[in-house]
């Protein structure tokens, strides 16, 4: 009882605009608990849309949903191929004229005469009514098969989709199970290490468990199939807490969960306040942190000191550190990390300084050095070396800065 979507428009092939449609509608598809295998993607082009068609049915798919090609102008063609596939007359739907005809009286314009094209539909069809646009789609049970057409334009689709689409879907008894799924998010770890970890609860089939990783984060999902999202979250739970109990500290949140929220609670949870002072970073830091919602009760702000005065005159750190071991080094992260403590009068300071590059390097100072400082009022004075790598981006390098901070925070707060 599997879907297939079938997106067509030969600016999709063309790599002109971004498949959202595919992505919207196969987390829909999901979230119905309605099996989908394949997508495809295919031109403007009758012999080829007739192709997909044949193959769908060869694979044992039932319900077909495209998008694409409902259009008035000649190169959509998505309603007349299926109807010409399975040899069924088109038929002008009177109804859909009268709406078209009124979309464009409402709008102080005159139908063309291709708009017409737009309400013929294959004799047996029901039409999928689009409250947006002139282009309804169609519901055709035909052959086996639930045949569904909506417009390529993402906004009319959604609309249709969620208005006739899923009631429809659900009155043919499809998508009344679900899947659900919580993310269990992990940061200081590989992909492949905690892969191996954890690598038996890639065989169980109730809940499914699968790895995916990005951005210096690993994030394990965890999905289960069920009537309502009480009961997979109850299948789902107690594979949740072993995933965590292996990782440790390594996991530090779920599903909405950043490093920065999760920082955030520790802090809140034990009434204690940060101030951060960002280099090479420029900001990304504080970005993070503020945009948590709530965050101003636990996080009073931050200073970008870029250029080394900044550093020594807001922050207090020693010219002549900066002029011995220069702006990227561990005396100066724990210099600014303590000024800026003292300056926000805050419980912990949080520095970052570094070359992020691409120019700046040296042999004994490459792109990707960074030192991370923390300085705390109980006396805390730590400082972390990273070397990221010269092949990452500039980006990257301030991405992966930022989060290791808020990561080394979090795992000194936890151990303490
Ligand atoms: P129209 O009546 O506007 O011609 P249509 O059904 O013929 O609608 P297309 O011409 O195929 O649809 O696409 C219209 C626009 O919708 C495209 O220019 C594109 O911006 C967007 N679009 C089409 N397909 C997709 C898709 N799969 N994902 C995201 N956007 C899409």
């Amino acid at each position: 009882m599997s879907a297939e979507i079938i997106c067509v428009g030969t600016e999709l092939l063309l790599g002109e605009i971004l498949n959202s449609n595919a992505q919207f509608l196969a987390q829909e598809l999901a979230n119905l608990g309605i099996p989908h295998y394949y997508q495809t993607v295919v031109g403007d082009n009758p012999d080829r849309i007739k192709g997909v068609i044949a193959t769908a049915q060869y694979r044992g798919s039932r319900i077909l949903i495209f998008t694409g090609g409902l259009g008035p102008t000649p190169d959509d063609l998505t309603t007349e191929t299926i109807a010409d596939f399975f040899q069924t007359p088109l038929l002008e739907d009177p109804e859909t004229i009268a709406n078209i005809t009124q979309k464009f009286a409402q709008n102080n314009r005159v139908m063309a005469a291709n708009n017409r094209k737009q309400a013929l539909i294959p004799q047996g069809a029901k039409i999928l009514p689009n409250p947006t646009g002139t282009a309804p789609g169609i519901i055709w049970q035909v052959a086996d098969l639930t045949i569904l057409t909506f417009p390529g334009v993402p906004s009319e689709m959604i609309r249709m989709w969620q208005e006739t689409a899923v009631p429809f879907l659900k009155s043919q008894g499809w998508g009344k199970e679900i899947i659900y799924s919580r993310t269990l998010r992990f940061w200081g770890i590989g992909e492949s290490n905690l892969a191996e970890k954890v690598s038996k609860y890639f065989d169980l089939t109730q809940p499914t468990v699968a790895p995916y990783a990005g951005n210096g984060e690993v994030r394990l999902r965890v999905s289960a199939r069920s009537d309502s999202p009480a009961k997979a979250l109850e299948i789902i739970t107690p594979v949740a807490i072993e995933l965590q109990k292996i990782a440790g500290l390594d996991y530090f949140g779920a599903d909405e969960a950043t490093l920065a929220s999760t920082v955030g609670e520790i802090l809140l949870s034990r009434g204690e306040t940060l101030a951060v002072a960002e280099s090479c970073t420029g900001g990304t830091l504080g970005q993070m942190l503020t945009a948590v919602a709530g965050s101003s009760s636990y996080f009073m702000g931050g200073v970008i000191s870029y250029d080394n005065t900044v550093k020594i005159n807001l922050l207090g750190v020693n010219p002549k550190t900066l002029d011995r071991l220069g702006a990227v080094s561990d005396k100066v992260a724990k210099q600014m990390a303590r000024g800026v403590r003292k300056q926000l009068k805050t419980t912990w300071g949080l520095s970052i300084t570094g070359i992020a590059g691409p120019g700046g390097g040296s042999a004994d100072k490459p792109v990707g050095l960074v030192y991370i400082g923390l300085s705390g009022t109980d006396g805390t004075k730590l400082v972390w070396k990273y070397t990221f790598g010269e092949h990452r981006s500039r980006e990257g390098i301030r991405h992966l800065s930022a989060c290791n901070a808020l990561d080394q925070l979090r795992r000194y707060l936890l151990s303490k």
